[in-house]
């Protein structure tokens, strides 16, 4: 019998929507010119180019100038980060939090190595960033600020508003300005992000995320915002980004961004409903679990949960022998034995940061996916714990209180 698959980690990656396909399709075979050329076929590209930007611009509530494309999530980052600090003619100081995305995180140290004071905010237990901690990090040398929309493991939703109105507040009385960069690789697609109300002036996505090709990013920069690019090479994307537009993932982006902004209310819903019947089941069925980080303040498609005392990795691979893709941690992250950076900056007991599983939603999953897991999970969460020393040694002394 042919093995039943649900795939439940879309925060990994997601299938790209077949539309997305069919409108890329065209950009192999038929306007395959580079949009830098004089000729029809540039002009072509061209058009298509900017048509994608006009159109990621407006769904953000930003102009088109301000879209820069780009190769992934990473990129994006790494082209904020170090492109607004390279602008400056002096080292300073960063503000950033202890649960980024590695893009983020593993740069700071980077610069941290080279001559830049970083502080990394700690979160409360639901994963979040206090505005009060923002206030006080911020130093006379400070540049950057660097602050993910919705973290990728639990999907705590950070204030970004809250901060950048402080941060404007600050701003009006310094004579350097601290500009304020988030990573939104989580949220595009499942948000609506307005760049003008979150009061950002960068901000990073992907189009893997949600449904379009792996393989192209976008990074938003507020006009008049001083950067500097970090690759050096012809004048696309405004010399920010040298190198040949890939216009078909481009042009896949800008389809896939639109498909999203145009079913976000109902695939919210419908992902949510899934999360909480999931949830609520786990919750009902299992003992010792754990919920990782708040519903309230958090993207609807990420549920993590804790399964005390068995081991994350053993869990996930016993998952996939039944057809189950889930994830530990990020999918960046996995392979390394280390307990996750952001359930320890939840403070989450390290037996419950080792038992941590993430199941992350699609507008693809459905009722019966969810059904699939309930019916399979319960098993394989008993017979991890009967191989668990600490399991059997408490289960021993309860039965014997009673
Ligand atoms: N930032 C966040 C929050 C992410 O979740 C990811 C990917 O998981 C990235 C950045 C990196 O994106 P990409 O895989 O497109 O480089």
């Amino acid at each position: 019998m042919k093995q039943r698959r649900v795939y439940l980690d879309n925060s990994a990656t997601t299938v790209v929507d077949p539309e997305v396909v069919m409108e890329m399709q065209s950009y192999f075979f038929d306007v395959y010119g580079n949009a830098s050329s004089f000729h029809y076929f540039g002009r072509q590209a061209k058009m298509a180019l900017n048509d994608a930007r006009r159109k990621i611009a407006d769904m953000l509530n930003a102009e088109s100038e301000e879209i820069f494309f780009n190769g992934c999530g990473t990129e994006s980052d790494n082209i904020a980060i170090f492109g607004i600090l390279n602008a400056y003619d002096k080292k300073g100081h960063i503000i950033t939090t202890k649960i980024e995305h590695p893009a983020v995180l593993y740069t700071c140290k980077y610069l941290e190595k080279n001559g830049y004071e970083v502080t990394y905010l700690g979160v409360n237990k639901d994963g979040v960033v206090l505005v009060e901690d923002f206030k006080k990090a911020v130093k006379d040398n400070t540049l950057l600020v660097t602050i993910m929309h919705a973290n990728n493991e639990v999907g705590s939703i950070q204030p970004i508003e809250n901060i950048a109105l402080e941060l404007k507040r600050i701003n009006e009385e310094r004579k350097d300005k601290i500009y304020f960069h988030t990573d939104a690789v989580q949220t595009a697609g499942k948000i609506r992000l307005n760049v003008k109300k979150l009061g950002i002036d960068l901000l990073s996505m992907s189009a893997h995320k949600f449904n379009g090709p792996k393989g192209v990013g976008a990074l938003y920069v507020k006009k008049g915002v001083n950067i500097s690019p970090i690759t050096f090479g012809g004048h696309h994307e405004n010399g920010l980004r040298p190198g040949t537009e890939n216009i078909p993932y481009i042009v896949g982006f800008a389809k896939a961004l639109e498909i999203s902004h145009n079913r976000i209310e109902e695939y919210d819903k419908r992902i949510f409903s899934l999360r909480e019947k999931l949830k609520k089941c786990i919750l009902d069925i299992i003992p010792e679990v754990v919920i990782n980080g708040s519903g309230n303040k958090a993207v609807s498609n990420i549920l993590n949960v804790s399964f005390n005392y068995i081991e994350g990795e053993s869990l996930l691979l016993m998952l996939d022998m039944k057809g189950i893709a889930v994830s530990t941690g990020s999918a960046c992250a996995s392979g390394s034995a280390e307990p996750s950076h952001v359930l320890s900056a939840m403070s989450v007991d390290p037996i419950s940061a080792q038992g941590a599983i993430r199941f992350s939603f699609d507008c693809h999953n459905t009722e019966e996916d969810v059904d699939y897991v309930l019916e399979v999970l319960p098993e394989i969460v008993s017979s991890l714990r009967s191989m668990s020393p600490v399991w059997s040694q408490k289960t021993f002394e309860s039965k014997n209180k009673n």
